[in-house]
């Protein structure tokens, strides 16, 4: 839910674990005005852990499984960060994001999971699969299971909770796929103890084991893995055992930032914690989940805590920021424990009681569906609006001035941003960005601070340039400006220009200075890198105030007299050549209606984050005709720009025309963008003879891009290694997608083959 009020204060959930998904929840149906709430997380999507075995053994889609931290970042009016938390800067109050710069926070909160114990043991890291990240352990298994034929023998090491439910669900999953394998699969566990399951009640012990043996399972207790080899194990024992794959499931280790950046952990390296979830040497950091160990109250690993916590966690991060007293937690010391056994049964576990049942699953399925449930049936974005009724912060003095101050605050001169906050947040930039050489065609660019910028062009060339304006496509400002970039080159892209300059417009909403310096530091920060891989300079620009964040982008190029690519130029038999998938209006129209997975968007900004130079010089080198960038009046509009400049038909192979994944899927279901219908009015000039008006593929003809690929008439003779270059060049999903034909009648038109 989004708030109008000016952002005052940060607070920065480091993690999308259990906890801040739950929090992220609440807190979108009552969110604090003035707070601007980050998610960083390195996966869009996280693994629920109830149901993780279920995936594992095929009974749950990855869907069903994963929690859409993206779209719940959306329902709850908090910015999303793709990223991998790689350290703290404590004292800066700074959270180190790797390959981006870092995020401000003035309130932190981590659940981070835990990672893989980092042990020593030799050739784990190489030949073992690690059950942690579980994104790298479900790629390590879909490989296997694609696979011709199984692994001989399948060993998993660690005999927990956790391990032998993966041993079970994997053989589950390995004896359904490869159903007449001969000789069958082996299965191993491995584990250092006398007994599996330690924690666990005697009778729950012996039900596992007496269960793995039934199932010709061979077990190898009181024994430890000493070094993983390529098809084995040497044990402490001196025994050497066969196995194809090895699953480490050795239990969970701390991540080493949080520790290396000074904050108080406990023996193992988890971050300590009080009663109120308060990192003991920094209040204003908090944790919850497996990277917390509450220093009063050890548990062990498991999401059931990360989950109980989510509770107290939101209370008493709302209660700082409102100046309200803090709650203790206390976990409980018995909880109940869902064992699956992969035949439609679990275990029950709680103290003394145990019980191995159909009933139990089906207990245990009510409760994972339902805990998903509660993330699928998220309000729709039609009755998300801001809310009223919403609490004052304890900053309230403060907010009210802010607001005060917003409503009387000057807007000549463009309702510029502060002096001091421009200065700081450029010079941050422009200190961390990557290396570019100055262009030798800026003669008077941002270090000299002047008027404006003095730029040139090689003699005998034309100067090149384009402008473009964007409201924010993406809550991450890093990101979004990057694409923003890369839109706007893409217009000299298409002409064949080389870009050497820029001029940024940034519009940001209302905020105090330092927040505002943040969103500025970032946006600058991701023009530089992009403007950096397109070896161009940021030459100058403006800022000002606005309702919402929004860029614009003038971009300056050249390109020698004889070699400007134009629209016009298309001759009859030529291939037309598509550089990118369609699909990004409707996805980002489906991601405001909460109706997008997270995976398919991570797609769609991989696509617009790839530059279009590579591909012009491409296009240039195989002697194109004309060329285009595929943009707002989607591939319909442009193609029918160029066919008008050119006088010519074409004939489009609709089949062949890539789409970014979803995209079909949402435009089947009437979700598209508001520039859908408007892109819509030049239907008249397409023929359809198989595809109609009701195909998505037809919706798609009319999908307005951003950051979207280059259109081109190629030779005919040229286009089958232009698009082998193309594709060697990353532009994985570059298609022929049709040919030129002669202009049949007075006005060129489109058929759809
Ligand atoms: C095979 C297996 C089966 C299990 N089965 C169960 C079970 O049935 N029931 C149960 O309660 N527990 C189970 N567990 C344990 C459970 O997975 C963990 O205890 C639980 O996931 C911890 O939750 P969390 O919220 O702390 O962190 P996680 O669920 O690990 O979530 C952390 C999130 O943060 C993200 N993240 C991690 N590091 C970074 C970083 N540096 N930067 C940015 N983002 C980051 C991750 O992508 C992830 O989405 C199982 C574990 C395994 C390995």
């Amino acid at each position: 839910m989004q708030t109008d009020a000016p952002i005052l204060k940060e607070l920065v959930l480091a993690g999308g674990g259990h906890s801040h998904a739950l929090l992220l929840r609440m807190w979108g149906m009552h969110p604090i005005p003035g707070i601007r709430l980050t998610v960083i997380s390195d996966h869009a999507h996280a693994p629920y852990s109830g149901m993780l075995p279920g995936l594992i053994e095929g009974v749950y889609t990855f869907d069903e499984a994963h929690i859409d931290i993206a779209r719940l970042c959306i329902f709850a009016g908090a910015r999303f960060i793709r990223g991998r938390v790689i350290g703290l800067d404590l004292a800066g109050k700074r959270v180190r994001v790797a390959d981006r710069p870092p995020i401000a926070y003035d309130l932190l909160s981590l659940n981070v999971g835990s990672v893989p114990p980092t042990e020593p043991v030799p050739g784990a890291d190489t030949y073992a699969i690690q059950v942690k990240p579980v994104s790298a352990l479900l790629t390590a298994l879909d490989s296997l299971l694609e696979q011709p034929k199984p692994p001989r023998s399948i060993t998993v090491v660690g005999g927990g909770a956790g391990g032998v439910e993966l041993l079970m669900a994997l053989m589950h999953r390995f004896n359904a796929t490869f159903r007449d394998a001969r000789p069958p699969t082996t299965y191993r566990l491995v584990h250092s103890e006398a007994q599996l399951l330690e924690t666990h009640h005697h009778r729950v012990r012996r039900t596992v084991a007496a269960e793995l043996r039934r199932r010709g399972v061979e077990l190898v207790l009181e024994d430890r893995v000493v070094e993983v080899l390529q098809n084995g194990l040497k044990l402490q024992s001196g025994s050497l055992v066969e196995a194809d794959a090895v699953f480490w499931a050795t239990g969970a280790a701390a991540p080493q930032w949080p520790a290396a950046a000074g904050l108080s952990v406990d023996a193992r390296g988890f971050v300590a914690v009080t009663e109120t979830l308060q990192s003991v040497s920094h209040p204003e950091v908090f944790a919850a989940g497996d990277v917390a160990s509450m220093k009063a109250h050890p548990r062990p690993k498991s999401g059931v805590f990360a989950v109980r916590q989510a509770k107290p966690l939101y209370h008493n991060l709302r209660a700082v920021l409102l100046g309200e007293p803090l709650r203790a937690y206390r976990p409980q010391s018995q909880f109940l424990s869902l064992i699956g056994t992969a035949d439609g049964r679990a275990i029950a576990s709680r103290g003394p009681f145990s019980w191995h049942s159909r009933t139990m699953w089906r207990w245990k399925e009510h409760i994972d569906r339902k805990f998903m449930r509660r993330f699928e049936d998220l309000p729709s974005m039609e009755i998300l609006r801001p809310n009223a009724a919403a609490p004052r912060t304890a900053m309230t003095g403060e907010l009210e001035d802010v607001i005060r101050n917003h409503q009387f605050r000057c807007s000549g001169c463009g309702a510029k941003v502060g002096q001091g906050v421009l200065e700081r947040a450029l010079r941050r930039a422009i200190e961390e960005a990557p290396g570019s050489e100055p262009s030798e065609h800026v003669l008077v660019g941002l270090e000299e601070r002047d008027d404006a910028a003095v730029l040139s062009v090689p003699p005998g060339s034309y100067l090149l340039q384009s402008v473009d304006y964007f409201p924010a496509l993406l809550s991450d400002p890093y990101l979004f400006a990057r694409i923003a970039v890369v839109h706007a080159a893409s217009d000299l892209h298409a002409m064949g220009a080389r870009i050497s300059s820029a001029q940024l417009t940034a519009v940001l909403p209302p905020a105090s200075s330092k927040a505002q310096e943040e969103t500025l530091y970032q946006i600058v920060s991701g023009v530089l890198t992009a403007l950096a891989q397109e070896g161009a300079t940021l030459v100058g620009g403006h800022s000002a105030e606005g309702k919402e964040l929004a860029l614009g982008l003038t971009v300056n190029g050249w390109s020698p007299k004889d070699a400007v690519l134009t629209k016009n130029g298309m001759r009859a038999g030529d291939r037309l050549v598509l550089t990118k998938p369609l699909g990004v209006g409707c996805l980002f129209a489906a991601e405001m209606r909460l109706r997008a997975r997270a995976r398919w968007l991570d797609q769609a900004i991989a696509s617009m984050l790839a530059s279009n130079g590579p591909a012009g010089t491409i296009f240039r080198s195989h002697g194109a005709h004309a060329l285009t960038d595929i943009t707002g009046f989607g591939l319909a509009g442009h193609l029918l720009e160029m066919l008008t400049a050119s006088r010519c038909d074409a004939r489009l192979d609709v089949q062949c025309i890539p789409a970014l994944p979803g995209a079909l899927e949402v435009l089947a279901q009437g979700i598209a963008s508001s520039l859908q219908q408007e892109n819509r009015r030049i239907a008249d000039a397409i023929q359809h003879t198989r595809s109609g008006p009701t195909d998505p593929y037809f919706e798609l003809l009319f999908d307005p891009q951003t950051a979207g690929g280059l259109l081109a008439s190629v030779p005919a003779a040229e286009a089958e290694a232009c698009l082998a270059a193309l594709k060697a060049q990353g532009y994985a999903a570059s298609a022929v997608i049709g040919e030129v034909t002669a202009q049949a009648n007075e006005h060129p038109r489109i058929v759809l083959a």
